[in-house]
């Protein structure tokens, strides 16, 4: 497995205007610095003790996103230098990742995650619940919302996923028209479903495995 050669290979394959993040969760640094030597600057990480370590070995010009479930008590670890937090799925955690970006004197930019799967497992905002509560949020002041994320279904019925992303589209476009210039991020597609993803309009894809290969959780 060449890690270089597919991340090449991928970003050869994404549109100009199509941010990639790669998700080095589970990996070695040693890794982590392969694909840095290679260009790439954004990596994605779903543990804040994880994120920040890596933080400190790595280079400073890297920019980190918290791509997973976070949790109220530890957002003060990664607020100092965390670039992009995905996964914003209530109105508590929004107030205090706000609170503490205003600690750090920092304004952090974050996604909201609508829940489009049908799993119960994944999280993120209803999305009638989330239009109402949109004013709320977008009113804190040292964050802001620059747009939407979602995680599609795990199944193999491609109708079903592409249905999904384009919820969150249509969403994302809606939401577009009522706040400002800030909201252009949609953050969509996986190893499995990027390309699919981009044809329904993402503009950031979190791509893991595809990469660094399979994550193997046994050697944590
Ligand atoms: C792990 C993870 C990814 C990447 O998954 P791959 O299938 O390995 O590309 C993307 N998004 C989130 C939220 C993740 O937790």
């Amino acid at each position: 497995m060449d890690i270089k050669e597919n991340l090449k290979n991928i970003k050869d394959s994404l549109p100009q205007d199509v941010t990639l993040v790669a998700v080095s969760k589970t990996k070695p640094i040693a890794l982590l610095q392969e694909v840095y030597d290679a260009g790439q600057r954004v990596f994605g990480e779903n543990k804040v003790q994880e994120m920040s370590k890596k933080y400190e070995e790595m280079p400073k010009d890297i920019a980190w996103h918290m791509i997973g479930h976070l949790q109220r008590n530890k957002v003060k670890y990664i607020a100092p230098y965390v670039s992009l937090i995905h996964a914003v799925a209530n109105l508590k955690l929004a107030q205090e990742i706000d609170k503490q970006a205003k600690k750090n004197d920092r304004i952090i930019d974050c996604l909201l995650q609508v829940k489009i799967a049908q799993e119960e497992t994944k999280f993120g905002w209803d999305k009638n619940e989330l239009a109402k509560m949109l004013p709320e949020i977008l009113a804190l002041k040292n964050i802001k919302i620059i747009g939407l994320m979602g995680m599609a279904s795990f199944t193999a019925d491609e109708a079903q996923v592409k249905n999904e992303f384009q919820t969150l589209k249509k969403l994302f476009d809606n939401f577009k028209t009522y706040t400002d210039a800030n909201f252009t991020v949609l953050s969509m597609g996986m190893s499995g479903d990027y390309p699919l993803a981009i044809a329904c309009g993402s503009t950031m894809v979190r791509v893991g495995s595809a990469i660094f290969g399979q994550r193997n959780y046994q050697n944590q």
